[in-house]
């Protein structure tokens, strides 16, 4: 088995898992963060220490992260919260058509509360332009909501040259960083985003915790959409899960010490696999911007033409790997990002969403390498109207 499904989600680093597990043992680490004796105190100096490592990873400061549940609840914090705080259930949004279900889906619910949104189209490569967002602002404009890196195609989005001026013009402007933390540099210090969502899971953390940036200075307000006790700053309550929060802190101060040097190795695999595919097969398209650090260093997507893309994934069973995003697999329509990049619904479908990670090797490229040219050069001698 290979995985290359990195950008669905990453297996827990194995230093992770130990810094978990003391807080799943019954004698040190069950207590409630939010209690006032010795044993909550314990599990909360465990959450502020976790907290000020995530802090760290994105050049935030530690009271401007709010624990959530994953990115899909940091999303739906940040864009109905915003909007909610401002009172603005009938302005104006921009964002794309290439953004997670957990963004687009929740536009859709508060357009049907009179939201206004425009959702811009990418360029064939699959990144939004700056001038697109320009060109798209209006007076009522409330909110962009933008993905800083596509998790279908790897493209990173120049939301750096964009978020100063939308502040400017006293625009919110959210960030879905899902695919760029731990992956990409992140500096909330260089970038004046006021929200930005971030998932564990997508960087050899636990699933089910994220986390979202809340601005400080100027202060981004939000509504709260989970109501309780008055946890995270009143922001989102619920009592704090401990060992989830502690695996993501870990998770994170690995990603940190390791970036750079990471990011290069698994890019040159990438280059590798790409490479290899390329040269061995004609007619093979990449759906995202060609220059290599134009994508985020993981995610490698390819349309094969003159193939049937349920056929080819049929004759890959050692390969984990998907077409389109795993959330959005269910429909087994072919993907939305890809349409929105121009490809036909054919080409969207003969599309392979190869991911790599921490614990890809050589020979796993390689081998999945020999293993997709096999099939795609098999099926496109049976099809009829098979290229190449
Ligand atoms: N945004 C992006 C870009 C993602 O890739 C994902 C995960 N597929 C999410 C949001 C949702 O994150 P989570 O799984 O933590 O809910």
């Amino acid at each position: 088995m290979i995985y290359l499904d990195y950008a669905a989600t990453t297996p827990l680093d194995p230093q992770v898992r130990a810094a978990m597990l003391p807080w799943l043992e019954t004698d040190a680490g069950f207590g409630n963060p939010a209690s006032d004796h010795a044993l909550g105190r314990r599990a909360r100096k465990a959450v502020e220490a976790a907290r000020a490592q995530v802090a760290a990873l994105l050049g935030a400061s530690a009271e401007e992260i709010i624990w959530t549940s994953g990115a899909t609840e940091s999303n739906n914090l940040a864009i109905k919260g915003a909007l909610e705080f401002r009172g603005r259930a009938n302005a104006h949004v921009i964002s794309s058509r290439i953004e997670h279900k957990s963004v687009l889906d929740t536009l859709r619910y508060l357009e049907t509360q009179g939201l206004r949104v425009t959702y811009l189209t990418p360029a064939a490569s699959g990144v939004i332009e700056p001038e697109q967002v320009r060109a798209a602002l209006r007076p009522d404009t409330a909110l962009v909501s933008l993905m800083w890196v596509n998790n279908e195609t790897g493209a990173i989005n120049p939301v750096l040259e964009l978020a100063s001026e939308l502040r400017a013009r006293g625009v919110l402007v959210h960030i879905d960083a899902v695919q760029a933390a731990g992956k990409i540099a992140v500096d909330l210090a260089q970038l004046p985003a006021d929200l930005l969502s971030v998932s564990a899971h997508k960087l050899y953390g636990p699933k089910g915790i994220g986390a979202l940036f809340v601005r400080k200075r100027p202060r981004a307000r939000l509504s709260p959409q989970i109501h309780g006790g008055g946890h995270e700053q009143g922001m989102r309550s619920g009592t704090l899960a401990t060992h989830q929060i502690v695996g993501f802190g870990a998770a994170c101060a690995l990603a940190a010490a390791q970036l750079g040097e990471e990011g290069d190795r698994i890019r040159a695999l990438r280059e590798r696999l790409q490479r290899q595919l390329q040269s061995a097969l004609p007619e093979v398209l990449l759906n995202a911007p060609a220059a290599a650090d134009a994508r985020a260093p993981g995610i490698l997507n390819l349309s094969f033409t003159g193939v049937e893309g349920e056929s080819l994934r049929a004759m890959l069973p050692e390969l984990m790997v998907s077409s389109g995003s795993a959330c959005s697999s269910a429909t087994r329509e072919p993907s939305y990002v890809l349409r929105a990049l121009g490809r036909s619904d054919e080409l969207a479908g003969a599309s392979l969403r190869l991911s790599l990670g921490r614990y890809t090797t050589a020979g796993q490229v390689d081998a999945a390498a020999t293993q997709i040219i096999a099939a795609v050069q098999f099926l496109r001698e049976l099809s009829p109207q098979g290229s190449g």
